[in-house]
């Protein structure tokens, strides 16, 4: 028996349950442009093709295809922030980053009427029943992730949620109201003060997600200095500095890849 979240659905257990979906492309039509922030962008899409899609995990990706101006076309990840079924309506916020990136340059300019292709999700991870609290930690980029985390599991736990941004204004960004949400610094450092100042206990779920080599740090602190064991958290890498189209399965650090 599955318990309902508002943004997702969550396990009884610790486990954390896959549920598969067919892999489908989707070809859709940007419905409204909405600057949530001075960094962030929300892309409303709709059209036919989002008859049947899903995405019931908190940190469920579509692969959003562009071309580049080169003509070559290229794939990136984004979070399905809110998939409204009855209004046909998909939500995906996406960081203007400024540095040359065909996915933020592409939401910078999106308007109405302009056209877009997503792939997947391919499977939903569930939220882990059997928690009593989740620490979870985001750069702006992991912030629509976090935002579903809250709504998947804000009600029946006890939840603490920061966001590393330097934006001034980050906190105008529509965060669930269930949860405060605070703000730090980015960077490796103010990630593991965050950890440390929430010190997560046997009873915590963790998850975090960001800038890859930040994270490198917050997941050796979790790993070895708080002992947690790699069922109780997820450290994700969003995306990597200087680098164009990180994968997120490459190892988060390659000197030291999870055993
Ligand atoms: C599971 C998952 C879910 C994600 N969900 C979202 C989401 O909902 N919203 C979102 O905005 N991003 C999300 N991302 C991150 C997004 O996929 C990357 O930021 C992606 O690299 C952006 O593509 P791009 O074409 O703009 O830049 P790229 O061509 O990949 O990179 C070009 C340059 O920009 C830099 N760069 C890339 N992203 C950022 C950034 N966020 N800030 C600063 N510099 C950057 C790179 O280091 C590189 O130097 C998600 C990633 C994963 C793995």
């Amino acid at each position: 028996m599955l318990g309902q979240g508002v943004g997702g659905v969550s396990t009884p257990a610790r486990e954390r349950q896959v549920v598969r979906h067919e892999l489908v492309r989707r070809d859709l039509e940007v419905l409204r442009v909405e600057r949530l922030t001075s960094t962030m962008t929300r892309v409303t899409l709709g059209g036919d093709e989002l008859t049947g899609f899903s995405a019931l995990g908190p940190e469920d990706h579509v692969k959003v295809f562009l071309r580049t101006p080169t003509g070559e076309t290229v794939r990136r990840d984004y979070t399905p922030r809110t998939f409204r079924e009855d209004a046909g309506e998909l939500d995906i916020d996406f960081v203007v980053h400024g540095a040359t990136g065909p996915a933020g340059a592409w939401a910078a300019s999106a308007a109405s009427g302009h056209s877009l292709s997503i792939g997947g999700p391919r499977g939903s991870r569930l939220a882990p029943g059997g928690y009593e609290r989740f620490l979870l930690l985001a750069d702006e980029s992991a912030v629509p992730a976090l935002s579903r985390w809250i709504e998947a599991v804000g009600i029946s736990a006890h939840v603490e949620a920061f966001v590393q941004s330097d934006s001034p204004d980050i906190s105008s960004y529509p965060f669930p109201s269930t949860t405060t949400v605070s703000v730090v610094p980015t960077g490796a450092d103010a990630g593991v003060a965050a950890i440390r100042d929430a010190s997560p206990d046997a009873y915590t779920y963790v998850w975090a997600a960001g800038e890859a080599t930040a994270l490198i740090p917050v997941r050796r602190y979790l790993r070895d200095d708080l002992g947690i064991d790699r069922s109780d958290m997820k450290v994700d890498g969003y995306w990597r500095r200087g680098i164009a189209g990180a994968d997120h399965h490459a190892p988060l650090d390659p000197d030291d890849p999870e055993a």
